[in-house]
């Protein structure tokens, strides 16, 4: 069966292929906006787009995931399409005294920190180096200038007397398609300009002029853009822009839209995102795309699957920033330097010291009801994660150590493959997270209930890897023990022994090799016999010579 999603688009589950017949995958997700510590909530649609990526990594696609950073232009009255209010940056700044360049570093690094901490792939290994998959919007103004003078020329955009650009909906007839809004709701929940310039209260700004923001452009002249930045500009609008844009600073929709394609070029296969980005967002950004496309040819919908995940409720209720009840992920991980949350007394009470829940147990929490549905966050479905996670744990610790034949019994056999494909099916119909952990759940009470062979431990471990690809919630397996002599001498004289240096990342494997040294050891070949001590100690493995045989323990 082929991956299936549910594109918000069409509303339908569709099967997914890739627009690159090669299988390459080009993925964006709207990343967090820097004023604050990130929450659970964001996170859920940040890990939305990482389990999507892994799940398509597993089916053999490559995929290259941009997750933008957005530092300018995010208004605090983001729920209507041409917001108003305050910079989201120049506000955090002003409370915390800080200019909104340094309220970005701050918050940048702190969101990293919990990206790597939640095993979000896209801060992971090569992926965390490259600049170009964690593109900042106060690093595109170029492209999103660019952008506007397309929606100007192309007429789907206008100038109003101060300078600023406003997109005109009623130029993209399809805006609406995404949310399934009408007319009516649209008007309802539009702002009228101030200054009432718009056309239209739907339409929205593109680029925004106000003298008391602290981050400001020019278009028309290279003062105050850092290093090259005016003559990338120059080089996208040879003419130049028009001349009524005033000095001003961009809209967080049009950040998306020029940020994506930049990345990742005019039409992508996947946008993911919270259920909140849908409208006014991602309806703004398939209009702007539009608008601004290179080709005749453009799709009205540069992307070609729009996947959001379902909003998350703490106990039943809507985090709110105002009223002071977001919990952000540093408060789980870190009590002792956030502070204690609201959820704080009833962690302490459930047995997490200090409040304090593990990365593992919170990516666990947050990722194991499905996105499409809506997730209530609570103590007890940390206390599940917490129990889940340590199960599943303890019995990969224990497939380390089993000895015995290599032969796997036919039941297991049987159970793997019937898991392995219930699993790869669950997360095939629209990333069913819920039927997924059923299916390794199912094997882990099964394995729990039985003596194992080294055989059956071999297959059984395969499977909780392969389920771990996606979940990514195991820490590796704790690798310690202790061979006597008379231990040694037996492995060393069984008919299975295999003296060749393999790789030395299980009991199993471990005591191959010591039995190796033994008898190299006891047939005088010191060479040898230091030549494996060194091969263990390369693949991390310590030894500890005792009178009655050998301690180990790899770190
Ligand atoms: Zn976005």
């Amino acid at each position: 069966m082929a991956l299936q999603l549910k594109n918000t688009y069409t509303k339908r589950v569709e099967d997914f292929t890739p627009l690159d017949p090669s299988g390459a995958v080009t993925l964006y997700s709207c990343g967090p906006t820097v004023y604050s510590h990130n929450h659970i909530g964001n996170f859920r649609s940040f890990l939305l787009a990482d389990v999507l990526r892994r799940v398509l990594e597993q089916r053999g696609h490559s995929v290259r995931h941009v997750m933008n950073i957005t530092d300018v232009g995010h208004m605090t009255e983001d729920h209507i399409a041409d917001a108003a209010g305050e910079d989201k940056l120049s506000k955090a700044g002003r409370q915390l005294g800080l200019h909104p360049y340094e309220v970005a570093a701050r918050f940048q690094r702190s969101f990293e920190e919990d990206a790597k901490a939640l095993k979000l792939k896209n801060y992971a290994d090569r992926d965390a180096q490259d600049a170009t998959l964690h593109p900042r919007a106060t690093q595109h103004i170029p492209e999103m200038l660019d952008m506007i003078q397309r929606l100007i020329e192309r007429e789907y955009a206008y100038i109003d007397s101060v300078g600023q650009v406003y997109f005109s909906v009623a130029s993209f007839p399809a805006y609406g398609q995404l949310s399934g809004k009408v007319l009516g709701e649209l008007e309802a929940g539009a702002r009228i300009s101030v200054r009432e310039e718009k056309r239209d209260p739907r339409d929205f700004a593109l680029w925004k002029v106000d003298p008391k923001h602290l981050m400001q452009w020019d278009p028309h002249s290279a003062e105050g853009w850092p290093d090259g930045e005016y003559a990338r500009l120059r080089a996208l609008v040879p003419g130049g822009v028009s001349k009524s844009i005033a000095r001003g600073f961009p809209g967080w929709h049009i950040e998306c839209s020029a940020m994506s394609r930049a990345s990742l070029g005019p039409v992508i296969d996947i946008h993911t995102g919270g259920e909140d980005n849908v409208f006014p967002h991602h309806e703004c950004e398939i209009a702007q795309s539009y608008g601004a496309r290179q080709t005749a040819d453009a799709p009205l919908n540069f992307s070609r699957y729009w996947v959001h995940a379902r909003h998350l409720l703490v106990n039943g209720t809507k985090m709110s920033k105002r009223e002071g009840s977001l919990i952000t992920v540093k408060a789980l991980l870190d009590p002792a330097h956030a502070g204690p949350n609201r959820l704080t007394p009833e962690l302490v009470c459930a047995g997490f010291p200090h409040g304090q829940v593990s990365a593992a147990v919170l990516r666990f929490a947050l990722i194991s009801t499905p996105f499409t549905q809506p997730m209530n966050f609570t103590v007890d479905s940390l206390v599940q994660a917490q129990a889940n996670v340590s199960r599943w744990q303890s019995l990969y610790d224990r497939l380390q150590h089993v000895g015995g034949t290599d032969v796997a019994a036919h039941e297991i056999r049987d159970l793997v493959a019937s898991a392995l494909q219930q699993f790869d099916a669950a997360l095939d119909d629209n990333l069913n997270m819920s039927r997924a952990l059923a299916a390794v759940f199912h094997v882990i009470s099964n394995a729990n209930q039985r003596g194992l062979s080294a055989g059956d431990a071999l297959l059984l471990r395969q499977f909780l890897e392969h389920a771990d690809e996606i979940f990514a919630v195991l820490d590796p397996p704790l690798l310690s023990g202790q061979l006597s002599n008379t231990e040694l001498k037996q492995l060393a004289e069984d008919p299975a022994f295999d003296a060749t240096l393999g790789e030395a990342d299980d009991a199993r494997t471990v005591g191959q090799l010591l039995a190796a040294r033994w008898a190299a050891r006891s047939a005088r070949d010191y060479a040898r016999a230091d030549q494996i001590r060194r091969h263990l100690a390369a693949h991390g493995v310590e030894l500890d010579d005792t009178r009655d045989g050998v301690r180990w323990r790899k770190i």
